[in-house]
């Protein structure tokens, strides 16, 4: 398997499609990359260009809000996109271009072996579980990834609006405000084998969580901010 600092290094200086002659920079992504949630956006637009960062626009503040909220930092999880080089004045990404730059992605979730992949946006869901997709019925609540996936069979995918969407729609905030909470509920709940075991076992994606926060402590946070 690549070393994860070599992967991004590779995106870093990767020229395997036109995308690279009108980039300022690739953005490879940014995060813990021991983390074991993965938060994966279309492409990088003119911030992320710029800066050579995921998610520091006005949708990288939206995204930050909704995480922090449900206890969680972005330096405690991983944020990348499909495409790691902006389309020029944010058009879609094009096939071959995801055909070429997907691999790199690939490589990164093979490194990080996350339990949960967020997807964000309709774009991503779709390329993540190779299928049409349906975000508005489908959006928050968790799938498994098919035989034959590229990333592996049986990923946990949590689906989630894109934040930019709720810069042109402001009603589905608070349709992605309770998709994170969903998404909290989700990660911090014991997976259903486990409810048999009566040793009190620590949930594994607690160490996303800030040491100092207990759950109840979270939960707490959370009803004063109105997400419950
Ligand atoms: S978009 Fe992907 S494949 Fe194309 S140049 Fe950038 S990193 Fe390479």
């Amino acid at each position: 398997m690549d070393n994860f600092d070599d992967i991004v290094k590779n995106i870093k200086t990767c020229t395997k499609c036109h995308l690279a002659k009108t980039r300022t920079n690739a953005v490879p992504g940014e995060g813990d990359k021991q983390t074991e949630i993965i938060f994966i956006g279309e492409a990088p637009g003119r911030n992320e260009d710029i800066q050579a960062k995921p998610f520091v626009g006005q949708a990288g503040k939206i995204l930050d809000n909704l995480l922090r909220e449900i206890g969680l930092d972005r330096k405690k999880v991983y944020i990348t996109n499909i495409v790691k080089c902006r389309p020029p004045e944010n058009r879609d990404p094009q096939p071959e271009e995801i055909n070429t730059c997907i691999p790199h992605l690939f490589k990164q979730i093979a490194a990080i072996k996350p339990k949960v992949i967020c997807t964000l946006g309709r774009f991503a869901f779709a390329e993540i579980m190779e299928r049409k997709v349906f975000i508005s019925s489908e959006h928050g609540r968790p799938f498994k990834t098919e035989h034959g996936n590229r990333i592996g069979e049986g990923i946990n995918v949590f689906p989630l609006y894109h934040p930019a969407a709720t810069l042109h729609q402001p009603n589905l905030m608070s349709a992605l405000k309770e998709d994170f909470a969903k998404l909290q509920k989700f990660l911090t709940s014991p997976p259903p084998e486990e409810k048999e075991v009566p040793k009190v076992k620590e949930n594994p994606l607690a160490s996303v969580y800030n040491k100092k926060q207990t759950k109840d402590q979270i939960e707490k946070k959370d009803k004063q901010l109105g997400l419950f």
